[in-house]
């Protein structure tokens, strides 16, 4: 099978970016969110996608940036209408990544029952680790792995896959009756709770099963 890979750096291409909300019971209580009885989902473009070792710069147009850490899986092969039996063979590794979320504009969005976008999808909006764990390496054990943030040394985020509202394989049964999930996708498997705002001079560190995903300063206004 090909990979997605640059063939300039061999770095794996990012297809699609689909988002899944809502998917722990204790975030969507301190949004004042109904628990969904069926996933939530929406896209970022492969434009969000924060470069590895850039600072995030807060956007002028909001006054409120929230991260959401999140744990990823990465597709590893094409699939449409997923059986959730099977959806363990679509990924193939985890990782950790930041869902950066203009709240402001998204509460506007919500109100006016307008799409996400403009609050989701922006540039610099999808933090993605570079380190990428196999499923494989990790036998059935991945789900129970715990992943954490630290904002400034301090931890304000943990969660682990047991935690989900809706099952990773529930997760891809669900998206798949609706596009076709390509290798390369990216899934954000949702926020536990403890999302808040950033500002500038934040450092924001997430952790893996104890190993330091990714790291990022906060730039703002
Ligand atoms: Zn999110």
């Amino acid at each position: 099978m090909t990979k997605a890979v640059c063939h300039l750096c061999s770095t794996r291409i990012i297809m699609k970016i689909i988002c899944i909300g809502r998917n722990y019971a204790e975030h969507a209580k301190e949004l004042g969110n109904a628990i969904p009885t069926e996933p939530l989902f929406f896209l970022k473009p492969d434009s969000a996608v924060l470069a590895h070792r850039h600072p995030f710069y807060i956007p002028a147009w909001t006054k409120e940036v929230h991260h959401e850490v999140e744990l990823l899986i990465r597709i590893c092969r094409n699939g449409k209408a997923i059986q959730p039996e099977f959806a363990h063979r679509y990924f193939d590794a985890i990782s950790l990544g930041i869902d950066f979320t203009a709240r402001d504009v998204q509460a506007e969005a919500k109100a006016k029952g307008h799409p996400w976008e403009k609050a989701k999808a922006f540039d610099g909006s999808a933090v993605i680790s570079k380190k990428w764990i196999l499923t494989d390496a990790l036998d059935s054990g991945w789900e129970s792995i715990p992943f954490h943030l630290n904002k400034n040394g301090a931890k304000v985020q943990s969660g682990c896959a047991l935690d989900m509202i809706h099952h990773v394989h529930n997760l891809i049964a669900h998206v798949s009756q609706f596009m076709t999930l390509k290798m390369g996708d990216v899934i954000f498997t949702g926020t536990p709770s403890g999302v808040g705002k950033i500002a500038d001079g934040d450092v924001l560190e997430g952790f893996l099963n104890e190993d330091s995903m990714f790291r990022v300063n906060v730039h703002g206004t």
